[in-house]
């Protein structure tokens, strides 16, 4: 796949550091990543630049989280911050040079001219043509100033801004995403695109790099919408002056709802990327659900690697309407991607919740050797890595933490019957077997009348202080037979008391 001119695929992705990421960003990422690594054998390029030009809002923690989870999403980016590349900076607060140099080329060619209205008066003609009826945009007051109306303004101290002309006809454009849209020239009027402090706005930085930088596809969030026919306007400006080669296709992506059929904001706790790190998703998991997005890459498989994404996508298979994030699919198709890891790797991306603060053991209560053994029958249960603390706990802890919900609902009339029985017939089990110990417990169910279920009941909460978690059996056996026999015997003393 090549741009218009032929020139290989520049994607681009460009963020501003305000705040923490949120999915709807990494969702962005993704596809602009997807698309280059799909036409990487073609020589696509994926360009990573940050759009830090309101001090007032950005800020430098936000910066390097930005970069600390593009790492650690596994998206690797040919030019950009820490890498750069011909087109450097790629950080827009150090390109402000380039900005006002291309702000004096549009004001010199009549693409831009300067507009001395106030805010009072923009709002009080605003009002005006809304009451009339009639748009209510920019009325294009200042496109053609006498000298002596622009010496009168200046004589009364007003700074101006910098507006874009916009053209006097529709803007047609064929989006990847949505097909031919149209703007009428009545909706889409002149607009700013320098403050009256001299501040380039998003609307003039954001083309100038995408131009100099040469980007051939603009994939983007469709809150970004209804600025591509200005940017489209900027782009023939550019063109005209030399300092665009040619306008970029551009796909707006569909907007991601959340709770109740809201759009999900950033605002939104459930949409902050560190949530989903802290909670234990892989990014493989996260990345596979952020894909379904708006993409599919079956009608039958939800649950693919990666790669297998690569391979597959194209932007033209985004479908326009919005997507629903659900947490319960996405957390279900994370469970799948824990599972298809190999057990080592398993084991080692666990770490960081089996050691402090995560953890309420001691790091010398921490046991390798056990760990390594429960692991595989863990990985088969985790909807989220942080789960693992709460799993096996029991393994580390002097005592088990007694869930006394889980106590009362285990322990019923004739439990301590059950439980001597079961002691003594562990007692005598073969402990490097756990299909021995599950013998051991079952028939000491049926010499009570109980089924193994409601036999195992009473020994799982005695041992790990929980009615649900891991296969019990197994997990006797890591445990081993003193703690277990000591762990029924203090339970049938809590019974007993
Ligand atoms: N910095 C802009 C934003 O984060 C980029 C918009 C675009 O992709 O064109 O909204
Ligand atoms: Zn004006």
């Amino acid at each position: 796949m090549a741009s218009a001119s032929g020139s290989p695929v520049r994607v681009r992705f460009c963020p501003s550091p305000t705040g923490n990421p949120h999915v709807g960003l990494v969702r962005t990422a993704l596809f602009n990543w997807a698309f280059a690594k799909h036409h990487q054998g073609s020589g696509a390029q994926f360009v990573f630049r940050i759009e830090d030009t309101d001090a007032a809002r950005d800020s430098e923690e936000s910066y390097a989280q930005l970069l600390d989870s593009m790492r650690w999403l596994g998206f690797d980016w040919d030019e950009g911050p820490e890498v750069g590349g011909p087109h450097a900076p790629y950080r827009q607060s150090q390109r402000m040079d380039i900005y006002e140099d291309v702000a004096g080329k549009l004001l010199d060619a009549g693409h831009a001219y300067r507009c001395y209205c106030s805010q009072e008066e923009l709002d009080s003609r605003r009002e005006a043509a809304r009451a009339a009826g009639k748009p209510s945009g920019y009325d294009g007051h200042c496109r053609a100033l006498t000298d002596a109306q622009v010496e009168e303004y200046r004589a009364q101290g007003r700074e101006p801004i910098v507006r874009f002309r916009m053209p006097d006809e529709p803007i047609t454009f064929t989006d990847l995403v949505r097909g031919e849209i149209t703007y009428l020239p009545e909706n889409v009027p002149d607009y700013g695109i320098v403050r009256a402090n001299g501040a380039p706005l998003y609307t003039l930085v954001n083309p100038v790099d995408d131009a100099l930088m040469e980007i051939t596809h603009v994939l983007r969030g469709e809150d970004l919408l209804s600025s591509t026919p200005r940017q489209i306007a900027l782009y023939k400006a550019l063109t005209e002056l030399g300092v665009a080669k040619e306008t970029p296709v551009f796909g707006h992506l569909p907007y991601v709802m959340g709770e109740g059929n809201k759009k999900l904001s950033k605002r939104d706790p459930q949409a902050s990327l560190n949530l989903y790190r802290e909670r234990g998703f892989l990014p493989e998991g996260l990345l596979n659900y952020l894909s379904l997005l708006g993409w599919s890459l079956s009608a039958d498989r939800d649950v693919f690697t990666i790669e297998e994404m690569v391979a597959a996508f194209d932007v033209a298979d985004v479908q326009p309407n919005p997507a629903r994030f659900d947490l319960k699919k996405c957390e279900a198709i994370n469970a799948d991607h824990i599972r298809m890891l190999d057990v080592k790797d398993f084991t080692e991306r666990c770490r960081p919740w089996l050691q402090a603060p995560a953890a309420p053991w001691t790091p010398e209560a921490f046991d390798e050797a056990k760990w390594q053994a429960i692991a595989p029958h863990a990985q088969t249960r985790l909807k989220v890595l942080s789960e693992i603390t709460d799993n096996v706990d029991f393994l580390f802890l002097p005592e088990p933490v007694f869930d006394e919900a889980s106590w009362s609902k285990a322990m019923k009339e004739g439990s301590d019957a059950l439980l001597r029985t079961a002691r003594e017939k562990l007692d005598t089990a073969d402990w490097t077997s756990a299909e021995s110990l599950k013998e051991a417990v079952l028939a000491a169910g049926e010499a009570h009348g109980l089924k193994l279920g409601k036999a195992q009941a009473p020994v799982r909460v005695a041992v790990t202080g929980r009615t649900v978690g891991l296969p019990l059996f197994e997990s006797l056996e890591v445990l081993g037979k003193e703690t277990t026999l000591s762990r029924i015997d203090a339970a049938l003393a809590r019974l007993a008391a």
